[in-house]
């Protein structure tokens, strides 16, 4: 399963986590507080363009 990055969109604690493919657009839920967090698309478009939908993690390792 890939790893994803959200942000949170009331305290804006980043975290990570693993979901699997057709889930990573949806919210996730902020370890922190509990608000909703969405998936963090913009560093990864500007290191790779429009490439490929692939997890940010993937770049970094
Ligand atoms: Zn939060």
């Amino acid at each position: 399963m890939p790893i994803y990055e959200y942000l949170c969109t009331k305290c804006e604690k980043e975290f990570e986590l693993m979901r699997p493919f057709n889930k990573a657009d949806k919210p996730a839920k902020c370890p922190r507080c509990n608000s909703e967090a969405h998936k963090r698309i913009s560093n990864f478009a500007s290191k790779t363009g429009s490439y490929l939908q692939s997890p940010v993690k993937r770049f970094r390792k």
